[in-house]
C-alpha cells in the first residue's frame, strides 16, 4: 500500500475489491470488535453523564446522589416504548448511547416530561402511574 496520498488513492481504485477484503476481515477480528465495543462503552457514559447533569445529578424525590441508583422516568410514560424505537443501534438494544443522545434532546425541547429517580422511587412513580398515588402506611 502506497505512502503517498494520490499513489494511495490510485491504488485503492485499482484493488478496491482486495481492499474491501481485508476490510471486512479487519472487522471480523476480536481485537476490532473488543476497540467497537470499548468507544460504545465510552459514548454510552458520556451521554449518561450529559444526562445526568442536565436534570441534576440526583433523585428529585429523596435527593441521594449515587450515580448507580438512578434512572430516567418517563414522567407520562411511554418509557420503555421511547427507549425501544430509540436504542436501535446495530446488534444492540437496550439503552444505547443514542437513547440518551436522543433522550437528552427529548428532555431539553420538554422541562419536567423526564424525571432523574433512584430505583426505589422509580418503583413508586411508576406504581403510581398506574394505579394512581396513594399513601401506603
Ligand atoms: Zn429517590
Amino acid at each position: 500500500m502506497p505512502r503517498d496520498r494520490e499513489k494511495y488513492n490510485a491504488w485503492m481504485r485499482a484493488n478496491r475489491h482486495r481492499y474491501a477484503e481485508a476490510e471486512r476481515a479487519r472487522r471480523r477480528t476480536d481485537r476490532y470488535r473488543a476497540h467497537e465495543r470499548g468507544r460504545a462503552v465510552e459514548r454510552r457514559a458520556e451521554q449518561r453523564r450529559k444526562l445526568l447533569d442536565f436534570l441534576g445529578g440526583r433523585c428529585q424525590r429523596c435527593g441521594i446522589a449515587d450515580e448507580r441508583l438512578l434512572q430516567f422516568h418517563h414522567a407520562n410514560g411511554g418509557g420503555n416504548q421511547h427507549r425501544r424505537e430509540a436504542a436501535t443501534a446495530p446488534g444492540g438494544k437496550g439503552t444505547s448511547y443514542r437513547y440518551y443522545a436522543e433522550l437528552l434532546a427529548w428532555a431539553r425541547e420538554r422541562p419536567g416530561s423526564v424525571e432523574l429517580l433512584c430505583a426505589n422511587c422509580h418503583i413508586l412513580a411508576e406504581w403510581e402511574l398506574e394505579h394512581g398515588r396513594e399513601d401506603i402506611a
